[in-house]
């Protein structure tokens, strides 16, 4: 599902949707669209391979957090961000800073990033991997809590780009394995955090041995006092920006969770629930995709009473601008749309917004759910999760400081297995999940996936044996490594 995804979430170059238009007429409206578009990745000043990278990503559209420091990096300033970790904030930084750097040069690092811990380094690491897919760039990392032999090797075969944790970085420099003095960019990520956890002394003793004359830039979840004494240490005249997660959901809407394992059973509960004509008569349908949005709303298209539109970057702005227009005056019951809509969409008595999948930026979650129960009306939001979706219900939850009430699946509803392929991209995330919580956890998905060695599937066995492998035939004749639930 997730290349599905990436595929087909090119960014684009206009994704405007109609912010809270006020209708006096269509043509002001219209004009109020074509003056006001949202900022897109094309906007800054960032080269093709990049552009490219985002748009393998999936990335629509950047996130405030990168809207406002990606202009401000790549003009060279110093910049502090208060920003909590699901923001976006690592691409903020590490775009800028890959346009800085851009390919491999030298033998000592250019841009040093500090992080607190293991898992950060490696997640930041990864990050930077991936987008600078098409550049030629060498990235280190280096924590604590393993040897630093093959990390003094790495680093001796020559890196533009260090991320390390604030110990081991000092660790490996007193060794005199590096050398620090061609750094031209500092980036302190999750500055109050390495900060509790006691890596000031670290940071002071680095900030005596760098160059005076670089870029620094500092992210931090809060603006407490220490923080903003550390920036008046290390930054110089900084642009200051702050992102906060709009993190109460409006009281008024009623929030339930459903776990459906597929995309079809997933079909099959709206199908279901939109049997209750009265209560669903005017709903906001939410997809991570183009292709679930064009899916859901064929499927409605077809089934549903009631008329469908579908709002997405593929569309045409004029197309976009009559389907809320249609939903707004009751002409169509349902709208089915991505993300790039959500925080443009104010339509008064929207009875219910569906999040047909869990969106990944979790502040979405809140906008997404806010669409209803506006204007002190109440509204419901109801949350499809898969298996892989509710790590991030999981972190939703933090965010919003609530559990999301669960339901169980109405008995109506029928369980579809999953098939062979939707079942691998929920497996390969659940795996990168863990990976991120534990690094060293090699994935059981990876594991499932590889070839049994030939002799434990039996002498001259020619092609792959995948029951033995552990996988099981499914009715519909893909493989299912899970019944499922
Ligand atoms: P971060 O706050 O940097 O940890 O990022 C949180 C998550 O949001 C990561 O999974 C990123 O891959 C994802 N992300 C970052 N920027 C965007 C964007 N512009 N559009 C969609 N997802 C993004």
């Amino acid at each position: 599902m997730i290349e599905e995804e990436n595929e087909n979430l090119a960014p684009e170059q206009d994704e405007t949707i109609p912010a809270e238009p006020t209708a006096e007429t269509e043509s002001a409206e219209t004009e109020e669209l074509e003056s006001e578009p949202q900022p897109s990745f094309d906007d800054f000043k960032l080269n093709k391979q990049l552009l490219n990278a985002i748009a393998e990503l999936g990335f629509e559209k950047p996130t405030p957090v990168q809207t406002q420091t990606i202009p401000l990096a790549l003009a060279g300033h110093d910049v502090m961000g208060i920003a909590q970790t699901g923001t976006g904030k690592t691409a903020a930084y590490v775009l800028p800073l890959l346009m800085k750097v851009k390919y491999a040069q030298g033998h000592h690092p250019r841009a040093l990033i500090l992080a607190p811990t293991r898992e950060l380094v490696l997640q930041i690491e990864e990050n930077i991997q991936k987008f600078s897919a098409y550049l030629d760039v060498r990235i280190v990392g280096i924590f604590g809590g393993v040897g630093p032999k093959s990390q003094i090797e790495r680093i001796q075969a020559g890196v533009d780009i260090l991320v390390a944790t604030p110990g081991r970085l000092m660790d490996i420099y007193r060794k005199g394995e590096l050398i620090l003095k061609e750094l031209k960019t500092l980036v302190l990520d999750e500055a109050d955090k390495m900060m509790d956890m006691g890596f000031m002394p670290q940071i002071r003793q680095l900030l005596e041995i760098i160059p005076r004359k670089r870029q620094n830039l500092l992210f931090s979840a809060t603006m407490h006092e220490r923080v903003h004494t550390l920036s008046e240490e290390f930054l110089e005249f900084p642009m200051v920006i702050e992102v906060t997660p709009q993190a109460t959901p409006v009281t008024t809407v009623s929030q339930k969770l459903y776990r459906v394992p597929n995309l079809r059973t997933k079909i099959g509960l709206l199908e279901h629930l939109f049997h209750d004509k009265e209560a669903f008569n005017r709903v906001l349908i939410f997809t991570r995709s183009k292709t679930n949005a064009d899916n859901v709303s064929s499927f409605l298209d077809r089934k549903g009473e009631g008329g469908v539109r579908v709002v997405h970057g593929n569309k045409g702005q004029n197309t976009r601008i009559n389907a809320v227009e249609a939903f707004r005056e009751g002409e169509v019951r349902y709208l089915v749309a991505t993300d790039v809509a959500a925080r443009g969409i104010d339509i008064s008595g929207v009875s219910h917004v569906i999040n047909f999948d869990v969106p990944i930026i979790y502040e979405d979650y809140v906008h997404r759910i806010g669409r209803t129960g506006r204007a002190e009306q109440t509204g419901a939001s109801i949350t499809f999760a898969n298996e892989a979706e509710i790590y991030h219900i999981r972190r939703i939850e933090k965010l919003i400081k609530m559990q999301i009430p669960e339901d169980p699946l109405p008995e109506e509803v029928e369980v579809f297995k999953t098939p062979y392929e939707e079942q691998q991209e929920i497996d390969k995330e659940i795996d990168n999940q863990k990976k991120r919580a534990n690094p060293e956890f090699k994935g059981a998905f990876h594991e499932k996936k590889s070839l049994p060695p030939r002799e434990n599937i039996g002498k001259g066995a020619k092609t792959r044996d995948r029951k033995k492998a552990g996988w099981k035939k499914t009715k519909s004749g893909g493989a299912s490594k899970r019944k499922s639930r």
